[in-house]
């Protein structure tokens, strides 16, 4: 028998250990399973490699709990350890990185989340254990159980023990504070979360499974059976190789990770790298629509199987948070705060490259099948805008594949949209307008007024929309972005030169603060424009600048003040429009207010902006006039 003292530099790591990680005490048992795991794996190799010439037998490594006894046990059938090796593993190497772990962390806030907490390794079990046994037996020929026991104080104990099978069993005396893992339940939620995909056999507690049989009279019967209940999937999908699998192997490995979620996803990209980082994983295009708020966080980040975290941010590009599925990379430093992790020159080149596979991905299935693009394309519009938006490399990429969709429902690449409306639709400084509604309903009028003077309009009615066509205006050279309602039709393409005026200046500015009564507490102000006589006599417009930085700091993005400002209209009165000629030579006072009070708020009505009081006003007095 050996006793000893674990050389200690700082007194005593294990208050510490237990002290400053006490939300998250729970990864003991997932360092504990991947150390199992890890043994067994070697198991495996010193198998293959012909090092170990015996049987294997079964490998799964067993999760047990003795309430009575109040513990918690991890068993496995791997390589073992000999008397040496737990002396230099684990008193002097676990040990020691421990200690180095502690120092390190000492410092930092609690706030300043470090990934999962990985590299504390086996002392975690600590946080939770009074202490600690290990019982070991190398694969080794000729070796000795071991027992190495530990209760928290640097001083262990190691010694012969006699141990029948091959492998290590890990015995944790649960302390009185941390009675919650001696409950069945908890423990089966932490596998489930952490151990889902690992490469060997977990099994805790049994099963009970029902199957058909036939008794001796050849009739069907329910045979109930209990069976050791395994917890993981040991081949999930992102482990096997593209091209044995096929779609609804895909989609069963959705249900897999969201087993709460039941609609499928659009389609999926496979992750395979090796060089110069190793990554493999499985993202998913979910179906999104609008509220693509609460859909964050649902990639899942893994360490060679073992479930790390499913916070992603700073790994992978903002604007690929938005998708699901998992990412499983050992070049990923998950022992650092994520501040660092963002400066990482791997993490640079795995978000990099991440990006470029997912252009790739749409790119292929735009070429591929354009019809099919298109029927996705509302849904996936919200991830390609973001990330336009947010990423300049994916923005090369997704010019050649991104969509504008107009009022009838036609889908059109950037280049293909120019094409479809320079001839009518370019102004007299040569440029291209863009003409767009961010809303069909509301806008309608301007719409139709738009359409009747046959320009095209697009459909641009998500919230980052007000962004992306910030970025589509630098981008797209010579065109230019108009809401369709910034304007009168006439004038939403500046084609040639003024038309005459039917109004002289002095009867125009006669009438102008007429109308500037009618308007009074609103924020607008009164234009007089020369329009042909089939537009309407009155317009309420929203100037294209004002609208839609409001629009952009509506959303974030900086220009908040801009979202206190009023908002600020003009009332375009089209001097060549026969009533607004009746209007000037009207001398019945009373019936000239009438009048101008009924084509103002019929300006509103069209524009969605008569309501309350006013709409019943406007109601009463149209039907006084009938
Ligand atoms: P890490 O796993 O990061 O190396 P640990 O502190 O968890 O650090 O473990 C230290 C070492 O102890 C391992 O590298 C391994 O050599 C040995 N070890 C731990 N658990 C086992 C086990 N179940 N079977 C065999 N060896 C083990």
């Amino acid at each position: 028998m050996q006793k000893g003292k674990i050389n200690v530099q700082s007194e005593n790591i294990f208050p510490i250990i237990k002290k400053f990680l006490y939300s998250d005490h729970e990864i003991f048992l997932r360092e504990l399973v991947s150390n199992a795991v890890d043994a067994t794996q070697k198991m495996k190799t010193l198998s293959s490699v012909g090092e170990f010439k015996g049987e294997l037998g079964d490998l799964s490594v067993e999760i047990r709990l003795d309430k009575t006894a109040k513990t918690l046990s991890i068993s496995d059938k791997g390589i073992g350890m000999t008397a040496e090796e737990v002396d230099k593993f684990i008193n002097q190497i676990a040990f020691s990185s421990a200690e180095e772990w502690v120092e390190k962390y000492k410092n930092q806030s609690e706030t300043n989340a470090i990934i999962g907490h990985f590299g504390l390794g086996f002392y975690s079990s600590f946080m939770v254990a009074s202490q600690v046994e290990i019982f070991s037996k190398s694969y080794k020929k000729n070796q000795k159980g071991v027992h190495w026991t530990c209760d928290g104080s640097p001083e262990y104990v190691l010694e012969e023990k006699p141990k029948g099978t091959r492998g290590t069993e890990v015995v944790l005396h649960i302390a009185e504070d941390s009675e919650e893992f001696l409950e069945e339940s908890r423990i089966l939620g932490l596998l489930k979360k952490y151990c889902k995909f690992l490469p060997v056999p977990i099994v805790f507690g049994t099963e009970k499974e029902t199957t058909k049989e036939k008794d001796e009279k050849g009739e069907e019967k329910d045979v109930t059976i209990e069976k050791p209940r395994v917890i993981n999937n040991t081949k999930p999908a992102w482990t096997q190789k593209p091209s044995d699998l096929n779609p609804e192997d895909y989609n069963g490995f959705y249900r897999e990770l969201y087993p709460m979620t039941f609609e499928e996803p659009l389609f999926n990209i496979h992750l395979n790298v090796d060089y110069p980082f190793a990554l493999t994983g499985i993202l998913y295009f979910p179906r999104v629509k609008q509220n693509f708020e609460v859909q964050r966080d649902k990639i899942q980040l893994y360490c060679n199987q073992v479930f790390v975290t499913d916070s992603v941010e700073g790994i992978v590009p903002d604007f690929l948070t938005l998708l699901h599925g998992v990412i499983d990379s050992p070049d990923i430093p998950l022992n650092v705060s994520r501040s660092f992790l963002q400066s990482d020159s791997n993490v640079k080149k795995i978000s990099g490259h991440i990006t470029k596979k997912v252009a790739d991905k749409l790119e292929e299935l735009f070429k591929q099948n354009r019809e099919d693009f298109e029927a996705k394309w509302d849904d996936i519009k919200i991830f390609i805008e973001y990330g336009m938006i947010s990423d300049d490399k994916f923005k090369e990429r997704a010019k050649s594949f991104c969509l504008l969709k107009n009022t009838e429902g036609k889908y059109f690449t950037f280049a293909e949209y120019k094409d479809h409306v320079t001839t009518n639709q370019t102004d007299k400084d040569k440029k291209v307008v863009h003409l767009y509604t961010t809303n069909k309903e509301e806008q309608h009028a301007f719409i139709e007024s738009a359409k009747e003077k046959g320009y095209d309009v697009l459909l641009l009615d998500t919230p980052i929309d007000s962004h992306f066509i910030n970025m589509l205006e630098t981008e797209l050279e010579g065109c230019s972005f108009v809401r369709v309602d910034s304007s009168v039709a006439d004038k939403l393409i500046n084609k040639e030169d003024e038309m005459p005026s039917k109004l002289s200046q002095e009867e125009k500015d006669k009438l102008k603060p007429e109308i500037e009564k009618q308007l009074e507490s609103l924020n607008f102000s009164v234009v007089f424009e020369n329009l042909s006589e089939s537009e309407q006599p009155m317009v309420i417009t929203q100037p294209e600048f004002m609208r839609r930085m409001k629009d952009m700091s509506a959303l974030g993005g900086g220009m908040n003040f801009m979202g206190n400002m009023p908002d600020s209209y003009t009332l375009v009165v089209n001097s060549n429009h026969a009533l607004i000629g009746k209007l000037v030579n009207e001398s019945d006072a009373q019936a000239k207010e009438t009048q101008i009070k009924q084509l103002v708020d019929l300006a509103m009505l069209a524009k969605n902006m008569l309501k309350g009081e006013k709409l019943t006003r406007f109601i009463k007095r149209s039907v006084d006039l009938i």
